[in-house]
């Protein structure tokens, strides 16, 4: 299996090259803030639980993403691999992620993070939410995002440096120019 997570700040083109991750490998997609949305659309407790947080910016609590990932992993998973996207979020969502896979003799081959500095990240969300229609895509919800990611999220760079996974793509320029440098770092796995 080729199990990649797609890492970056939210705006940072992640479920953009996801789609073309798939196109090009074949691999299945995991989104958390998909499988969050699909609850709150359909009304579960879950959902109400979820959308209380997405909408003021925070994180939904670790035990509830930990809890539906392995079921959702277990219903995506393909002999070809899948992309995390938006997962894990948190150190102990990271460490539950490894634990899941080796559980199913698979790991996390590389990590793809890609780097884009703060004002370009509010400024593509703001115009995303023009016509995502999110919730949460308006300024005071973006900045509230933007730090949570760098202090809940971005520990985790230390930590895939660590495991020897962490691979930075700069995050800027055309989608394809983008591209074409994270099938680079696939070329090297
Ligand atoms: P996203 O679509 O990945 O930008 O996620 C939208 C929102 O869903 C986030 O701002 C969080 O409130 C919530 N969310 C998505 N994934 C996670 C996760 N792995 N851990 C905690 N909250 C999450």
């Amino acid at each position: 299996m080729l199990n990649i997570i797609i890492f970056g700040a939210p705006g940072s083109g992640k479920g953009t090259q996801s789609e073309n991750l798939i196109e090009k490998y074949g691999l299945e997609h995991i989104s958390t803030g998909d499988v969050l949305r699909d609850e709150i659309k359909q009304g579960t407790e879950l959902g109400k639980t979820a959308a209380q947080y997405i909408e003021k910016g925070q994180l939904v609590p670790d035990e509830l993403i930990i809890n539906i990932l392995a079921s959702v992993f277990d219903s995506k998973k393909s002999a070809k691999g899948v992309i995390f996207d938006g997962f894990p979020r948190t150190i102990p969502q990271a460490q539950a992620l490894k634990m899941m896979l080796a559980e199913r003799d698979t790991q996390i081959d590389a990590v793809i993070a890609l780097e884009v500095d703060d004002k370009e990240l509010i400024e593509r969300l703001l115009n995303r939410g023009k016509v995502s229609g999110r919730s949460d895509d308006n300024l005071e919800t973006i900045q509230n995002r933007l730090q949570v990611y760098h202090s809940q999220t971005a520990p985790l760079i230390e930590y895939y440096k660590t495991e020897g996974l962490y691979s930075p793509v700069k995050g800027t320029g055309s989608i394809d120019d983008i591209f074409a440098r994270i099938k680079k770092v696939i070329a090297t796995l």
